[in-house]
């Protein structure tokens, strides 16, 4: 990586919102009569393994369907303007980066059109469809599958490489936060406390993350925020 200015963008699940996809954030609420906390922690999710696989099923199939929005496709035409200087970091499992044309995205959580088995470790593209149960190709082992996401309970590798950018960033560095609430990852600590130009994009002001330590702060849907941002990037990054 070169002395040029670079762009952090950390999004979380309200950058995907606006295309239709819910959030199902905290433990709240009920999937089939189970709690989603269950279907989504790593000591449960195999005594709720129906559960779990129609739950991700079900968001597998209504993110096949759902469409990137205007902050997906701002993120791509950025990449695309600073070649290599952009790193794109999400914690969302869904594919609608990728759909919007961004790539080498870091995927913190994982991604729901794969399968990985515990057993063996594993990884496999499903696209977006319903599991079909087939079991590991590598092991045949059924029970074993799980989907290709970061559980409750279940360590997050990628989490090294996230701590590393935060850690190097550089007073010309830009770093945008957009969508999270900080429960799940603390973006205010990672992201506003350092050198960068830090930015927060959110839809409303919330009370998880000490929001003042952002140099900016940006309320409103991430599709209206984000493309508004364009004109400031071309200044710090040239
Ligand atoms: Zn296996």
């Amino acid at each position: 990586m070169n002395h040029l200015p670079r762009l952090i963008v950390f999004s979380g699940a309200g950058l995907s919102a606006e295309s239709g996809l819910p959030t199902f954030r905290g433990d709240q609420g009920l999937w089939e009569g189970v709690p989603i906390a269950k279907v989504c922690h790593i000591e449960t999710w195999r005594e709720n393994f129906d559960a779990v696989h129609e739950f991700y099923d079900a968001r597998r199939i209504a993110e096949a369907r759902a469409e990137p929005n205007a902050g997906h496709r701002t993120i791509a035409e950025w990449q695309k303007r600073w070649p290599g200087r952009v790193v794109i970091l999400t914690q969302n499992i869904d594919r609608l980066l990728e759909r919007a044309g961004c790539t080498d995205i870091v995927k913190l959580h994982g991604d729901i059109r794969r399968m990985r088995c515990v057993a063996c470790e594993t990884e496999w593209e499903i696209g977006g469809v319903a599991y079909d149960q087939s079991g590991c190709p590598q092991c045949r082992s059924t029970r074993d599958v799980k989907p290709a996401v970061i559980f409750f309970g279940e360590a997050a590798p990628r989490y090294t490489f996230l701590q590393q950018v935060a850690q190097f960033l550089r007073p010309q560095d830009t770093a945008i936060v957009v969508g999270t609430s900080g429960v799940v990852l603390p973006a205010d600590r990672l992201f506003a406390h350092t050198p960068a130009h830090s930015i927060l994009v959110n839809l409303q002001p919330g009370v998880d993350m000490d929001e003042g330590a952002f140099t900016e702060r940006h309320y409103g849907p991430a599709t209206r925020q984000l493309p508004a941002l364009t004109a400031l990037l071309r200044q710090r990054l040239g």
